[in-house]
């Protein structure tokens, strides 16, 4: 007998959930560890194609898997120009996300994020 997606997405859920708790927890004393537990979480994100919760989407590079602690490896700035947007800048890695400011464009942006998210993973 199979297990209905629903449920399967449902655990997968929790488990990210799960992971992206123990890589807060562990971000500051094992570093390395907490990049694992983004690694792992975004691996069952994709395989079960179930979206990050939004608490943590702004909280890790998408490019070299840090777990961001405020103030230690990651910048956040407002910048005006060209559109208001939020610039994000990985220490780690170097790498910049620019979140547009205003919300209704948040939104769209959003699902153009998610999308070349899938892209690039694919590749
Ligand atoms: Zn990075």
């Amino acid at each position: 007998m199979r297990v209905p997606k629903k449920l399967l997405a449902k655990i997968a859920k929790e488990r990210i959930e799960r992971l992206f708790q123990l890589a807060e927890e562990n971000a500051r004393t094992h570093p390395e560890r907490s990049k694992r537990y983004v690694q792992l979480a975004r691996r069952i994100a994709m395989k079960y194609r179930v979206r990050i919760q939004k608490q943590w989407k702004r909280r890790f590079c998408k490019k070299c898997g840090t777990f961001w602690v405020p103030g230690e490896n990651f910048i956040v700035r407002l910048k005006p120009e060209p559109q208001p947007h939020v610039e994000y800048i990985c220490l780690e890695c170097g790498a910049r996300y620019r979140i547009p400011y205003l919300r209704e464009k948040l939104a769209q942006r959003d699902k153009q994020n998610e999308h070349d998210e899938e892209t690039a993973s694919k590749s």
